[in-house]
């Protein structure tokens, strides 16, 4: 390879957290093996040892919830009602506020789309990963245009907001740490424009909650989103906390059993149905007790670890990374609010006379490195950063360009508090 990838991750940092994954060899082309280097956490971070030890310790026991009266089914009811309390603490939410356990962000901001009250305005900046992009198309739905400062992203959105009717529902959906520059948005202040012009705002936090402590109380968001495998527990669960009014005024998410209170037939021939109003009325089916008893176990992992230590390690990391792509000059790393802005372990680059995908080809084949390379679900941000038309809908995933030629798409490493 001509320029020479950074591979300038420090190794001698202590490991504070014991994630699984970490000794596993490679096979590479040039021969040989090597330690991975797994550098692709923002797709999906590898478990914590405890995330996995607390599950292979409950597997045995492992019932169903709210369903049985026998000893497995009731501490499986227990473990499921105390991870709800617990993620509840670990995203410090407010009194009242209800906690629903989900598949991931996707199904959770789906959810929340499908609880919109008649009428509701959306708002949303087209920076977003397409899961917080476009769950609302059934809405009226306002995409802003990418700011390029934080502050620009408020006033983009009290502008917008101004103009909208003030009396009926709005929403606006934003991202906390953005999953292809790693930059931090201005969610508090974003959430203040938001309630000033009588507006509601859930806070994608697919990127924030591996990397940050975040209280739904102290940003004041009406609502936050995250997913299990990125925070160290890849067991299929998710998470969507807040504001109770909206989603028990809704339908059920799925309907079934689980969600429903009473069912009778009708006099008429049909069905009557009495929906739960707690958080149940969206969890109908039997719910994935292992995937969020995970979640409940990373959170605590890294509560009992010392988060805010934890962000200050992998701020240096992130001081080494970017330190060691800035020494290769065919390098140039993407940004939105540019180079000062803070930002968590998420770092997206291109290499010039470099297709992307070759490059991450060749990270993985010669140098046993997993980073990802495309367009990484947000397309029209991407687009922007490189210079390419937002509008062009291209290709998904890897489009090509030839050597020499400017990229289409980009490199992404990606690392954590327990990297
Ligand atoms: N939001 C952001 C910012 C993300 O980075 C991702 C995943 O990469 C998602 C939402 C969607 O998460 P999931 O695929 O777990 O639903």
């Amino acid at each position: 390879m001509s320029a020479r990838p950074n591979t300038a991750v420090d190794t001698t940092v202590s490991t504070p957290l014991a994630v699984l994954g970490r000794d596993v060899t490679v096979p590479l082309v040039t021969g040989g093996e090597v330690t991975y280097a797994a550098l692709d956490y923002a797709a999906s971070a590898p478990a914590l040892q405890r995330v996995w030890d607390d599950v292979a310790a409950y597997a045995p026991y492992y019932g169903s919830v709210h369903r049985g009266a026998g000893y497995l089914s009731q501490l499986s009811t227990d473990l499921f009602e105390n991870s709800r309390r617990t993620v509840a603490e670990f995203l410090d939410c407010r009194e009242g506020d209800q906690l629903v356990f989900t598949r991931s962000t996707t199904d959770s901001l789906n959810l929340l789309a499908a609880a919109l009250p008649a009428g509701c305005q959306v708002f949303v900046f087209e920076t977003e990963h397409h899961a917080s992009l476009l769950p609302w198309r059934d809405a009226e739905v306002t995409y802003l245009n990418a700011p390029r400062t934080p502050a620009e992203a408020v006033t983009t959105l009290e502008r917008a907001l101004a103009d909208r009717d003030p009396y009926g529902p709005a929403l606006v959906c934003v991202t906390g740490a953005s999953n292809v520059t790693g930059e931090l948005w201005p969610v508090r202040e974003l959430a203040a424009a938001a309630h000033a012009h009588g507006a509601r705002i859930v806070l994608d936090a697919a990127q924030l909650a591996p990397h940050h402590p975040l209280s739904v109380r102290e940003l004041d968001v009406d609502w936050v989103a995250f997913s299990g495998h990125k925070l160290y527990a890849p067991f299929g669960s998710g998470v969507l906390a807040g504001r109770a009014d909206w989603l028990q005024d809704a339908d059920p998410y799925l309907a079934g059993g689980g969600a429903s209170r009473k069912v009778a037939r009708r006099a008429d021939g049909g069905v009557e149905v009495e929906w739960h109003s707690t958080a149940a009325r969206h969890e109908a089916g039997s719910p994935n007790v292992i995937g969020v008893y995970a979640i409940a176990s990373a959170c605590k992992a890294l509560t009992e670890a010392g988060f805010d230590e934890l962000v200050a390690r992998e701020q240096r990391l992130v001081g080494v990374v970017r330190a060691g792509l800035a020494e290769v000059p065919e390098v140039k790393v993407l940004s939105l609010f540019g180079d000062d802005a803070p930002r968590v372990g998420v770092i997206s680059f291109v290499v010039e006379g470099w297709n992307s995908s070759h490059f991450a080809a060749a990270l993985s084949a010669e140098y046993g490195i997993g980073v990802r390379d495309g367009l990484f679900c947000a397309h029209p941000l991407v687009r922007t950063l490189l210079g390419s038309d937002p509008q062009d809908p291209g290709e998904c995933g890897a489009p090509e360009s030839e050597p020499g030629e400017r990229s289409l798409n980009a490199i992404r490493v990606s690392f954590g508090a327990g990297t």
